[in-house]
């Protein structure tokens, strides 16, 4: 396949928030995905507790699931509006804090404390701001980043995991010449350069 058609293309933070805006956003899906139910014993690998991270959240539902499982979920989304949605959406009373470390970075978290969003780019974050991960459930993540960031990103989620971590990656495959996206082409050739 050729994916140097992609390779080029710029998705800004301000698109997100328009899609947010005018309800484009058709990657939201109501339903827990298949796959995380699938590969749960993967990621959970007998533990239990564990801090799960959803880079580039959306309002993904699975935060939700994880939570009730007894796990603590951290996100990070551009959009307050999709930060917000999640909480209502769940009937979740949350609190909203200024994040001191990232400027005009918040924090929105539930009542009960096992889920903290944090509403920035995800480029904005470190370990030294949300800690290290045991998992991570990146749908929608990797591939909707822009391709010149790939790098950037992999290398990011290489620190915020903890050695003995589990990482769900979803892709999609498809004819990159044939759509522009997001979501982005990402080959398993390149998934294997980045993560190592
Ligand atoms: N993972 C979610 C959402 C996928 S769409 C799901 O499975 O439903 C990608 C999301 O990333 C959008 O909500 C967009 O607003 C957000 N986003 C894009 N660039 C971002 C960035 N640099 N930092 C944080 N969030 C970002």
């Amino acid at each position: 396949c050729d994916v140097e058609s992609q390779k080029e293309r710029v998705v800004t933070e301000e698109e997100w928030l328009q899609k947010w805006e005018m309800g484009n956003i058709g990657f939201h899906k109501e339903q827990g995905h298949p796959l995380l139910q699938k590969y749960l014993d993967v990621l959970l690998n007998g533990r239990s507790g564990l801090r799960i991270f959803f880079p580039l959240c959306g309002k993904a539902v699975e935060m939700k699931w994880l939570a009730d499982m007894g796990h603590s979920i951290v996100g990070v989304e551009l959009s307050e509006q999709a930060v917000k949605e999640f909480f209502s959406e769940h009937s979740l009373p949350y609190c909203e804090e200024q994040v001191p470390e990232i400027s005009g970075g918040k924090m929105f978290q539930s009542t009960s404390g096992n889920i903290s969003l944090y509403c920035c780019s995800i480029y904005d974050l470190s370990s030294s701001i949300v800690g290290k991960f045991d998992g991570v459930w990146d749908r929608g993540a990797l591939v909707a980043v822009n391709p010149r960031d790939r790098q950037r990103y992999a290398s990011l989620m290489i620190n915020l995991v903890e050695k003995n971590s589990s990482y769900l990656l979803v892709t999609v495959s498809y004819d990159p010449n044939k759509h522009k996206g997001p979501p982005f082409y990402v080959p398993e050739s390149e998934i294997k350069s980045l993560f190592g």
